[in-house]
C-alpha cells in the first residue's frame, strides 16, 4: 500500500496530520499547511491533479 503523504511537501502522516481527499477515484492527501494552496492557488496542483484549475469554478 502506498504511503500517505502530502501531495505538495511529501511529508508523511507520521510528520503532520493529513487530510484525505478523493478526486476522480484517486485518493490524495494534503497537510493543513497546504490547504490554502488548494483553496487559493489550485493551479499549483494542476500538474498533480488533472483539472485542478477548475476547482474554484461554478
Ligand atoms: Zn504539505
Amino acid at each position: 500500500m502506498e504511503e500517505k503523504k502530502c501531495v505538495l511537501c511529501q511529508r508523511t502522516q507520521y510528520e503532520v496530520p493529513l487530510i484525505e481527499m478523493v478526486y476522480k477515484g484517486k485518493s490524495l492527501n494534503i497537510c493543513p499547511q497546504h490547504i490554502p494552496v488548494l483553496i487559493h492557488e489550485p493551479q499549483k496542483l494542476a500538474t498533480i491533479l488533472p483539472d485542478a484549475e477548475n476547482f474554484g469554478a461554478g
